[in-house]
């Protein structure tokens, strides 16, 4: 068939989608640091194309040209000053051509620009990529790029596709023989640094060392390509795998950690693994749920896989390749393959082994971890019940004994006191609102240490944490406490008629927002507290917080301390005058403080007016 362009087909001019201009008139005028990067933008592309069209033929399409070999030319001329990259892709048709090159999705123009406006220094390779916008990075360092394509498809005509970055190109049919795209780029004056060999080769190296597909620069193949995950893990340097990493998720960070897996039984599986530095990488992260590629037999088969490992694990990057996957597995059926099955409890223990020793062995470093991913910990815990008992061993909690020094369950479990059988914790908002809590009174004066429990996501936790070594763990807000040891009660300051009839007038105030009021037998330094005889129930409603609804506050039992100064100053004022409007404001106030205190009031804007009053009324007495 022939591909002469006829006057009907001769190249037309297009203009550029708006969102496209304003991303080529940034690019060309800033003074970008590591323009370098456009060549790592146009080998990932070549390569993507090569890894789709190796796709079509497994899966027998016809394809043009079945024969030629997968792979990447890089020629540099310096006296022309170009560059070109060819490689035997895909290739594109003319619309594919103008579809393709000619817009860009208006979400990530708009994120780009905005990005760059707010003068946030970024490096290029940081945001180039990620919003999208790859192939347009040529016009950091040409002014003029062709690009000329033949589609796979058999019978479809070449096309070529030409632009000076400005706010059009031009596209047309073209001649090309083979299957595959050839990108010419003219270089601007000041890049003419990239029009050499052992230039591209250093960006090569540096940015596309482990492309699947062999890199060419004159005869010469420049990668190094054999899959680091495929060698024996004491043969590979440090920092090739920062380097893989880096190639990996563009993160200018180095990774926390790495794990390198490479075995045949019970499974073939190469995999390496990392934990970032940190949870969010910045405003310009990639929202994306499964940070694993999924090769077989060196065929990329997934990009972005969750399936496997653990939905808490979401935070893991990394490559996994096995050859007993079937290479037809499609993203639907890949959850059901027995084999990656396998693979995720392989992967699963592995990494909470390793996780265990980075703990034992480098304490600061998992205090790093912790600090970052330990919300993701306390998730497995509830979520996965094969290996909590490891995961159990991660946890690190503040509790009443420490000041910021975070403990374990087992050093905790090796500090209980005579006749302790259970764990000890309290739910609260913030630290010092657990430090403060009511419900620590009788726990402190048996010298007994509290965990203080301040996430929302400890809600979650304690419904797969039920016991540790045996050891039950209670939430010391419950109304039957049945604590260790004997410490004498504080003297009450009333007399028991006195308090009936304070706690009748707050059972009339609080209305249904309390069950009972009652005296209580453990409060010393507090006035009041609230506890609760269904310890399900408001871990539920810290669930229910968690997932942003709003919760229903359930009755809970208000016990009001005998002993304390302020709850007998007002069971006088009610013996004096029933319907004391300060008693009643006290009374709503000291409901509100003790929700205030555990992160359960749900609006503590509201009390101000209250507070006014009861200062107001301080003030006049004063
Ligand atoms: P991204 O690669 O992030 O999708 P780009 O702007 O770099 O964004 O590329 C846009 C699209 O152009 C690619 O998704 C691909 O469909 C097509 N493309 C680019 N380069 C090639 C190539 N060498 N071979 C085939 N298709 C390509």
């Amino acid at each position: 068939m022939s591909t002469e362009p006829t006057t009907e087909h001769a190249p037309e001019a297009h203009t550029f989608k708006a969102e496209v201009q304003q991303v080529l008139h940034i690019l060309a005028h800033s003074l970008y640091t590591d323009r370098e990067i456009f060549l790592r933008e146009l080998i990932s592309n070549a390569s993507d194309a090569l890894n789709r069209i190796q796709f079509e033929m497994l899966t027998n399409r016809e394809a043009l040209d079945p024969e030629v070999e997968l792979a990447i030319w890089v020629e540099a001329d310096s006296e022309q000053r170009t560059v070109t990259i060819r490689d035997t892709g895909t290739g594109m048709t003319l619309d594919e051509l103008v579809e393709h090159l000619g817009t860009i999705a208006q979400s990530s123009a708009r994120a780009f620009v905005q990005q760059t406006k707010e003068g946030n220094k970024a490096a290029a390779s940081e945001i180039i990529g990620q919003f999208g916008v790859g192939f347009y990075s040529v016009f950091m360092v040409a002014d003029k790029v062709t690009v000329v394509s033949r589609s796979y498809r058999p019978g479809v005509e070449a096309a070529m596709w030409e632009s000076t970055g400005g706010d059009s190109y031009v596209a047309g049919p073209a001649e090309r023989e083979g299957r595959g795209t050839t990108v010419t780029l003219h270089l601007k004056e000041d890049a003419a640094e990239f029009a050499s060999g052992w230039r591209i080769e250093q960006i090569v190296k540096k940015h596309s060392d482990f492309v699947a597909f062999p890199i060419y620069s004159g005869e010469r193949q420049i990668n190094q390509r054999k899959a680091l995950w495929r060698r024996a893990p004491r043969e590979v340097e440090a920092d090739e795998y920062k380097n893989l990493y880096r190639q990996l998720t563009l993160d200018a960070d180095e990774p926390l950690l790495h794990l390198h897996l490479s075995t045949d039984v019970p499974v073939d599986l190469h995999s390496v693994l990392f934990v970032p530095a940190k949870r969010e990488r910045g405003l310009i992260e990639r929202r994306i749920e499964g940070k694993i590629k999924l090769y077989s037999r060196k065929v990329l088969i997934l990009d972005e896989v969750k399936e496997l490992l653990p939905a808490y694990f979401r935070f893991i990057e990394g490559v996994v390749d096995s050859e007993d996957l079937p290479l037809n597995v499609s993203r639907e059926s890949v959850q059901s393959s027995p084999v990656l099955q396998r693979i995720k409890k392989t992967l699963t223990g592995r990494l909470h082994r390793e996780l265990n020793e980075l703990a034992d062995q480098k304490p600061e470093q998992f205090a790093a971890f912790w600090e970052e991913f330990g919300v993701f910990i306390k998730e497995g815990v509830a979520t996965d019940y094969e290996g909590r008992a490891d995961l159990l061993k991660l946890l690190r909690f503040h509790t009443t004994r420490g000041g910021d020094e975070l403990v374990t369950l087992g050093q905790y479990k090796s500090r209980i006191v005579d006749g302790q059988s259970e764990i000890y914790y309290v739910l609260a908002s913030s630290l010092e609102a657990a430090r403060t809590s009511p419900h620590l009174d009788p726990l402190a004066a048996r010298g007994i240490e509290v965990l203080l429990l301040t996430d929302l996501m400890d809600g979650f936790m304690l419904s797969g944490l039920r016991d540790y070594e045996g050891l039950k763990l209670r939430n010391i807000d419950e109304a039957e406490l049945d604590l260790p040891g004997e410490v004498e009660a504080a003297a009450s300051q009333v007399s028991d008629e006195q308090f009936a009839r304070l706690a009748e007038q707050a059972a009339a105030t609080l209305g249904d927002k309390v069950k009972e009021v009652r005296a209580s037998k453990v409060l010393r330094d507090s006035p009041a507290r609230l506890v609760s005889d269904d310890s399900m129930g408001r871990e539920m409603q810290r669930i229910q917080q968690l997932l942003g609804r709003e919760a229903e506050q359930s009755p809970r039992i208000m016990e009001l301390n005998p002993s304390h100064g302020l709850v007998a100053a007002l069971a006088r004022r009610v013996e004096a005058n029933a319907d004391d409007p300060v008693v009643a404001a006290a009374l709503e106030q000291l409901y509100d403080n003790a929700l205030l205190i555990e992160g359960l009031h749900q609006n503590p804007a509201t009390m101000v007016p209250r507070i006014l009053k009861l200062l107001e009324a301080a003030a006049r007495t004063g």
